[in-house]
């Protein structure tokens, strides 16, 4: 506490990311990517003229909208770019949420939702899962001012398809629903193709995960024109150079390498399904994920002795001290070697 803070800054309790540790690690704690970004990312950076920097960058980031907009199949104007999609909620949540009536949002979903709230001043509702752990849709049609989660949802690993969110969509049309869809390549089903039909409809996504670029901060959003301009507003009387000239043209290099990106997400895939069965042989409870980690609880040990034997032997993975998750640990899938090192420290740690 210090007396030149604001009486607001002294009420928030600010977001915990995972811890960077600054020993060698197999990290399995904040669901990086295993792989680098593609090569032509690399090659984009090395290439890139030290003298641009002089310059400002584009303040509407629009060969990197470009670039987006035809990967997935929408016109410029309903894209929006940010520093990391944890930006680009910052401002959906000013330019959207601020309303007299609460935000709905699932009671376990990315944990930062509840952060921007305080932050904001937004008031809040949380909607428990389903008995498969899975974001109650129908409930999230209640009366609000505004509807986020993530889908898939973080960190329990589950995703509605699109025609349960179009279903959602046909009940909540005078509020914005906000998917932040930070997973959705590594099996779920993106909403994206339904923002034409619903102009409420902002659908967030991040090079962070399937694009391996979590270094970077690039994060996006796609909406009708209507929503892009009021994230604008909001963006525009913050900051109006949020996507430096190098991010933008290794973003734009990223996009390029299809192959690159169907490549490693496959593998991720293929990994997580490989050590799911490896994990239920071991005596742990996997939920289905369509992300790139999983979510675990043993039957019999207790999640916070995991957490520790596993560090103990130089491996981290994420467990949250929260009431609802205490028994798990999230497991973020790393290489075929990182998740044989995870199942042999298991295996020594159940003995
Ligand atoms: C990782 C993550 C993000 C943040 O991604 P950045 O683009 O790196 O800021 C957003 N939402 C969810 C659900 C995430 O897990």
């Amino acid at each position: 506490m210090s007396k030149f803070w604001s009486p607001e800054v002294r009420e928030l309790t600010p977001y915990v990311p995972g811890e960077q540790p600054r020993q060698r690690l197999v990290k399995l704690n904040t669901n990086e990517n295993p792989y680098p970004p593609a090569p032509g990312v690399e090659r984009a950076l090395r290439e890139f003229p030290a003298a641009h920097l002089r310059r400002y960058p584009d303040p509407e980031s629009w060969a990197l909208r470009e670039a987006l907009a035809r990967e997935h199949g929408v016109d410029v104007d309903q894209v929006f770019v940010g520093n990391g999609s944890d930006e680009v909620l910052a401002l959906a949540f000013q330019a959207f949420f601020r309303q007299s009536r609460p935000l709905l949002m699932p009671a376990i979903s990315y944990s930062f939702y509840p952060v921007y709230c305080r932050l904001y001043d937004i008031s809040y509702r949380t909607l428990a899962l389903d008995d498969h752990w899975q974001v109650p849709l129908d409930a999230l049609s209640a009366d609000s001012g505004g509807v986020v989660f993530a889908n898939p949802n973080a960190p329990t690993g589950h995703g509605h398809p699109r025609s349960a969110i179009a279903r959602l969509l046909e009940q909540v049309s005078e509020r914005v629903v906000l998917v932040d869809e930070a997973y959705v390549d590594f099996g779920g089903e993106s909403a994206v193709p339904l923002i034409d039909i619903h102009p409420n409809l902002l659908v967030v996504g991040t090079f962070s995960k399937s694009r391996s670029l979590a270094g970077l901060r690039l994060g996006y959003a796609f909406g009708s024109r209507e929503l892009i301009e009021g994230l604008e507003r909001v963006k525009d009387s913050f900051n109006s150079y949020p996507i430096d000239s190098l991010a933008s043209a290794a973003g734009i290099a990223a996009l390029a390498d299809r192959g690159h990106f169907e490549a490693c997400r496959e593998r991720v895939i293929a990994t997580r399904e490989r050590t799911r069965r490896r994990l239920d042989e071991l005596g742990f409870e996997v939920l289905p994920s369509q992300t790139n980690f999983l979510l675990a609880r043993h039957h019999d040990l207790d999640a916070g002795e995991l957490f520790g034997g596993l560090r103990e032997r130089g491996i981290l993975v994420r467990h949250f001290n929260s009431e609802a998750l205490r028994d798990f640990l999230r497991i973020s899938i790393g290489t075929d070697d990182e998740m044989d090192s995870l199942i042999e420290a298991l295996e020594a740690i159940c003995r």
